[in-house]
């Protein structure tokens, strides 16, 4: 079975974002790059499934510029076979990732795609949903365990009052949760290693694809400091401070 994981080249999670002078955005240059943390766990579910002898392939897709070979470098560390890289210097917005992902499945034909649940600089939390409407596929959201077996994925996924367990006919579309598992930690050999892993590079322009946005960004800004809190001294005087200045109760 190959497997498609899709990675997203974000702002480091430990970095502190900060909004440019001009509001336009938030400020990349010269700031920490990494993968996206889901889409490391996606790597990791992938290359988990070829070490039990389910995938036959796993192959990492990022969309964006030319600094995502970085990204994509790191996937082949963990343990992807190969990379394709969807060359485009213009801002990227979900539905458009799905369009340019959806030329590379079909391309590909994977039986499994695997994304992350959401980017951590956008937080949209869509990419995954909508290529499976794209490509007309199941889908499972969320997922904390992806299992294989009789031609059938079985997936439990994350919902509000616990989790629900579905059974998809691949080829489908799984979008990882935290839980899902801890990506191994990449040591110097496998990042050598992966240096001699190979890359296609692809221009997003030739996938005759319509990468247009019409979301259009009024203005980036921080949000207002929070106020600094007070201490009471006991619950009587809490409910007192809530009824007075909350009025919740
Ligand atoms: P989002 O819908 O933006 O929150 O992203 C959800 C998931 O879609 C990410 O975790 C990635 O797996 C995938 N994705 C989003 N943007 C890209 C991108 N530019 N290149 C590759 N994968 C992406």
């Amino acid at each position: 079975m190959k497997v498609l994981v899709s990675v997203k080249r974000v702002v480091d999670h430990n970095v502190t974002v900060r909004v440019k002078a001009d509001g336009s955005g938030v400020e990349t240059a010269n700031v920490k790059m990494s993968i996206n943390p889901f889409d490391e766990i996606a790597v990791e579910a992938a290359v988990r499934l070829k070490e039990a002898g389910i995938a036959s392939e796993v192959i990492a897709v990022s969309c964006g510029p030319s600094q995502s070979q970085e990204t994509l470098r790191t996937a082949l560390a963990i343990g992807a076979d190969r990379g394709v890289l969807v060359e485009c210097e213009t801002e990227l917005q979900p539905l458009a990732v799905a369009k340019l992902l959806k030329a590379i499945v079909e391309k590909e034909q994977p039986q499994l795609i695997i994304a992350g649940k959401q980017a951590i600089d956008d937080d949209c939390g869509q990419t995954g949903q909508i290529l499976a409407a794209l490509c007309d596929m199941p889908q499972a959201t969320f997922a904390s365990k992806i299992e294989y077996q009789n031609d059938l994925l079985t997936v439990t996924r994350e919902v509000d009052g616990g989790s629900e367990t579905l059974e998809l006919v691949p080829p489908a579309i799984v979008t990882t949760d935290l839980r899902l598992n801890e990506p191994r930690y990449v040591t110097l050999p496998s990042i050598v290693k992966a240096k001699k892993k190979p890359i296609d590079v692809i221009a997003a322009n030739s996938l005759d694809v319509d990468i247009a946005t019409n979301l259009e960004v009024l203005k980036v800004s921080e949000p207002p400091a929070r106020k600094p809190g007070v201490k009471v001294s006991d619950v009587n005087a809490l409910i007192q401070k809530l009824k007075s200045e909350v009025n919740v109760i």
